[in-house]
């Protein structure tokens, strides 16, 4: 596709939030398209279970997410998955979007970008680093792993390798305590399988013909260096806002989020923001929801003030 398409509305990110602004933008008849970078469904994919998204008591992520693609599948909303975007230009009537395919311009675009894992800051790079238990722990069943983090991620994410088969894990902090829920810490270290060390970070990976055979851990105060045999390592240090795309064009936080009005207006007429990419208190999907549809709402509102709806 090299042409323009012309959207009343783009949306960026197919997560909770952007699908649930193109439910409501579908049902307002504006032409939407959803430009996805991964698969839909954002981080929500790799959560084990979901126990606080009413109407499912309990409901793992993927299956969740797959009945929020449904409902959009539904409604016809075109949706690009795996796009390549190079630049946005969020001045001027038209919002666009430049992918490696073609340019989609839109008369008001919902940035739903939501958040990233923060890497793991080794040397030595190796393929068995991962950000997620449930897509990737199955390859490690009968293995030993070393998780890096100590909160709540960490810990429960430890609890679910665990359970479906995991021999070993080593579980490391840099800072001097966990932060995880204390029940959560007993239910780990009590299980004998699992040891964790305070004061401690990745100092570098042992890699040896492409295959991880263990990492080099420093304790943080006394500069002392050990090693621990792992075959793979899972990564929970928290979460950085996917603001690249447009962080020169937005005032961001200092910590790089959007700041919305209580419409998830932007300050630019006609972008609007929904969802973890957002300042806020509470990151959930149900949070990321009332964003979403905040943010499709005010969107109609504008586009229908300035005419011309496809
Ligand atoms: C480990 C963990 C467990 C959690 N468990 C729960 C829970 O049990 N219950 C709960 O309510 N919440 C939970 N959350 C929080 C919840 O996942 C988020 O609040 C929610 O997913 C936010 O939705 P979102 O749509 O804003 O962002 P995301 O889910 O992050 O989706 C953003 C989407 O945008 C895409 N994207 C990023 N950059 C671009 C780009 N440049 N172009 C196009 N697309 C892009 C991404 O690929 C992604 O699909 C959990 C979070 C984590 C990290």
């Amino acid at each position: 596709m090299n042409e323009e398409r012309i959207y009343d509305l783009v949306i960026l990110g197919g997560g909770p939030a952007g699908m649930t602004a193109a439910i409501y933008a579908a049902r307002a008849k504006l032409k939407t398209i959803i430009l996805e970078s991964n698969i839909t469904g954002g981080l929500v994919n790799a959560t084990y279970t979901v126990e606080n998204f009413p109407s499912y008591p309990s409901i793992h992520g993927m299956d969740l997410m797959e009945k929020f693609r449904a409902h959009v599948d539904s409604l016809e909303v075109e949706v690009e998955e795996v796009c390549d975007i190079d630049r946005l230009e969020l001045g001027g009537p038209f919002k666009r979007v430049v992918t490696d395919e073609g340019t989609y311009a839109g008369r008001a675009i919902i940035l739903a970008t939501g958040r990233k894992p923060i890497p793991l800051a080794t040397p030595t790079p190796s393929e068995q680093v991962h950000w997620c238990a449930i897509c990737d722990g199955m390859a490690y069943v009968g293995k030993r792993v070393l998780v890096v983090g100590g909160g709540n991620s960490a810990f429960d994410e430890s609890l679910y390798m665990l359970s479906i088969g995991i021999e070993h894990i080593t579980l490391v902090e840099e800072m001097p305590r966990y932060f995880a829920a204390q029940a959560t810490q007993e239910r780990l270290f009590s299980c004998g399988k699992a040891v964790g060390h305070t004061s401690t970070k990745v100092a570098d990976l042992i890699v040896e013909n492409d295959v991880l055979k263990g990492a080099v851990l420093k304790h943080t105060e006394s500069g002392d260096t050990s090693t621990v045999e792992v075959d793979g390592v899972f990564v929970f240090l928290g979460q950085h806002p996917n603001n690249e795309l447009f962080k020169d064009q937005l005032e961001l936080t200092e910590q790089g989020y959007i700041r919305p009005g209580q419409d998830m207006g932007t300050g630019i007429p006609g972008v609007y923001s929904a969802g973890d990419i957002n300042d806020k208190p509470f990151r959930q999907i149900t949070t990321a929801v009332s964003d979403g549809t905040i943010a499709a709402l005010s969107a109609e509102r504008y586009i229908r003030s300035q005419g011309n709806v496809c």
